[in-house]
């Protein structure tokens, strides 16, 4: 494992742009740190001059107190903020570079992410991630210059009892953590025993019918009293634990503090050191066991909130950015050829397309049938790239795909399926989706897919929103929505993965002449359950199992009595 500043340094680039902030924040902590020992410095003339010679105005260390604590917030101040500030520019730095890779990386990033995990690493754990390295960074720059002030602020005020506390210290400290490590053993233990607890109840619950078919109560009384009595003595065992750390601690303190004192003590006798000195150098020897204390915690939250941000840099670092080729005409010609083409989603699956070859011609309307499975739908999705074939090549206008550029090839094809993808948007920029808004053409476009009447009856109109994915939308006005946005594109190949299936008979009927008008001028690649769409197109393949198993027109099919014709006959007596 990388060590911790490796991995700082991984995150290092996101905080490039707040250079700025973090120098003032360092400032911000420098300062504040150095104000830490003034508040024991304070009590020494306060007891010396104040008190004992009544030699100080009256004022003069109350305003200093004041004043301190006025500088103390503001470098505080300064330093949370700087440090916050230089952290959410990295954030939203970080956050910019992850979506781009989103909306560019290689289609397999959506098939190795789930959508909720994606949607958590780019949204909450950069979050959190974030909020803990900050807290715990400003603990560790804070603190450890606090506790550098203190120190230097003890030696140059007795620095041979500082050396001498300097031993005791370690000593406090070890003990202290060894009672705090068998605590949280114990407890560990404590957890792990309640729930073998647990599971004797469980499986006692789910299996009584085998307990008491094979007279089994006793045995298992036993093995539950078992687990009950261990889980009572680590218990109790954790109580001693914890019970014990305060008084051990405070009696160990206690010695601390009587040695210190008794050391004082010899030193004044020997004409050393003022009562003043000697308050000043207890208050800023307890003023160090607090930055202590968060300094010991303070790697924690470190190790987490690196943890989280590094997920959300490796989704950057492991995702490439999708590749593609140079060649970008406006409009393709729109010609498709398909040579011996094979497609696995999983190297040990069957493949879902085995060895395909086909040509559909520019301007010419294939239907693609076949039981369900057969690999339509896989076969159009690696027209426009959202999968990579196996094996094989695939052309458009004798080109290979991976020769055009991944933007260019994409505006060729429009795409009406199953599943319509709604933004929360209004229903002229769904329309117009990735375009700019063109009134007239968004009510010719929705005009034409027959949902022009539904729009203008709406309150507002072409800027009405749609909805969480069309959630104000029924099944078959998204469908017309989805014709419309194909419709809005132009583009010259069409394909309509079972575009109609959310139409009842009669909105079918209605988008039928929309599709066909559509269709005209266009490569265009149907699949479709209902024989309209079928019976009009130049040809008709058959799929099954991932091979072409039948092509030709509807009526040389018939005649041939093959899958098509058995798919046919099945659908008439539905
Ligand atoms: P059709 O559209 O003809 O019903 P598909 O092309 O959707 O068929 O599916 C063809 C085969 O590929 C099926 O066996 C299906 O289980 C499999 N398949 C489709 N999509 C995926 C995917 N994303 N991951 C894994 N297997 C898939
Ligand atoms: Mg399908």
């Amino acid at each position: 494992m990388a060590s911790i500043t490796q991995r700082l340094a991984r995150i290092a680039p996101y905080l490039k742009s707040g250079r700025r902030a973090l120098a003032l924040a360092g400032l911000g902590a420098v300062v504040g740190a150095s104000t830490e020992p003034m508040i024991p410095a304070l009590l020494q003339p306060l007891l010396d001059q104040g008190f004992t010679a009544r030699a100080l105005p009256l004022w003069s260390i109350p305003l200093a107190l004041i004043a301190l604590f006025f500088v103390r917030g503001l470098a505080g101040f300064v330093a949370q903020y700087g440090l916050a500030s230089a952290a959410q520019n990295g954030v939203l730095q970080l956050r910019q570079d992850m979506f781009e890779r989103l909306l560019r990386a290689e289609p397999g990033l959506y098939t190795t992410h789930t959508a909720s995990q994606l949607t958590n690493t780019l949204v909450y754990e950069v979050q959190q991630g974030t909020t803990q390295l900050i807290g715990a960074l400003l603990t560790l720059l804070k603190d450890s210059l606090t506790l550098l002030a203190l120190l230097g602020y003890l030696l140059w005020l007795n620095w041979p009892l500082t050396l001498f506390v300097g031993l005791l210290f370690p000593t406090l400290a070890l003990v202290m953590r060894t009672l705090g490590r068998r605590l949280h053993r114990l407890t560990v233990l404590g957890q792990g025993a309640t729930d073998d607890l647990a599971y004797v109840v469980e499986e006692n619950v789910l299996a009584w019918r085998i307990v008491r078919l094979h007279d089994a109560g006793a045995q298992q009384a036993a093995r539950f009293a078992d687990k009950a009595r261990l889980l009572r003595r680590l218990l109790l065992k954790s109580v001693v634990a914890a019970a014990t750390i305060t008084p051990v601690t405070q009696m160990l303190a206690a010695f601390a503090l009587s040695a210190v004192i008794a050391v004082a003590l010899w030193q004044a006798g020997a004409g050393g050191s003022s009562v003043g000195s000697f308050v000043a150098f207890i208050t800023a020897m307890l003023l160090l066991v607090q930055p202590i204390k968060h300094l010991s915690d303070v790697m924690a939250p470190i190790t987490r909130g690196l943890a989280a941000v590094e997920r959300s840099v490796d989704l950057i670092e492991q995702s490439p950015f999708e590749a593609g080729g140079t060649h970008a005409p406006a409009r393709a010609e729109g010609r498709i050829e398909l040579h011996d083409v094979v497609l696995r989603y999983r190297a040990d699956a069957e493949p879902a397309l085995a060895s395909l070859s086909l040509r559909i011609e520019r301007g010419e309307t294939v239907a693609l049938v076949g039981p369900s499975g057969a690999g339509k739908s896989s076969l159009v999705n690696l027209l426009p790239r959202f999968i990579e074939p196996s094996a094989g090549q695939i052309r458009l206008d004798g080109r290979p795909l991976r020769d055009w550029d991944t933007r260019a090839l994409r505006r060729q094809f429009a795409l009406v399926s199953q599943d319509v993808v709604l933004f929360n948007d209004s229903v002229a920029a769904n329309v117009a989706l990735g375009d700019d808004v063109d009134e007239p053409r968004v009510r010719e476009a929705l005009r034409a897919a027959n949902l022009l009447d539904f729009v203008n009856a709406l309150p507002q109109g072409l800027q009405t929103l749609v909805g969480h994915n069309g959630s104000q939308l029924s099944g078959g006005q998204r469908q017309r929505l989805a014709i419309a946005r194909a419709v809005y594109k132009d583009a010259p190949i069409l394909i309509l993965d079972e575009a109609t299936s959310a139409l009842d008979a009669e909105s079918e009927r209605a988008v039928q002449d929309a599709l066909e008008r559509l269709m005209q001028g266009r490569t265009t690649l149907v699949i479709a359950h209902r024989l309209a769409t079928i019976e009009h197109a130049d040809r008709v393949l058959v799929l099954d199992g991932g091979r072409l198993v039948e092509q030709g027109s509807h009526a040389e099919l018939l005649v041939r009595a093959g899958l098509y014709a058995r798919l046919h006959a099945m659908q008439f007596r539905n």
